[in-house]
């Protein structure tokens, strides 16, 4: 089996919000200040991984799972 190489070696990325071509080493869109993360294989910049809202989900869902338990499991 022939195994392919997934990392092409791309020059510019493009903005995930204003499709901007920007160096594949920028962290900020220099068109609309956007943070902006690695170079995905389509050549498109991905979004940086945002820890606030991925935390804030995490803290509600706890909160719903307790309110549940509060609700209808606590005896
Ligand atoms: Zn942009």
């Amino acid at each position: 089996m022939a195994s392919t190489t997934t990392n092409t070696i791309f020059m510019t990325k493009k903005c995930h919000n204003c499709l901007t071509s920007m160096p594949v080493a920028a962290r900020r869109c220099p068109e609309c200040k956007k943070k902006v993360g690695d170079v995905d294989k389509l050549g498109f910049a991905k979004k940086p991984v945002q820890w606030v809202a991925y935390i804030t989900t995490l803290v509600w869902f706890q909160a719903f799972c307790f309110f549940v338990w509060w609700a209808f499991l606590k005896t």
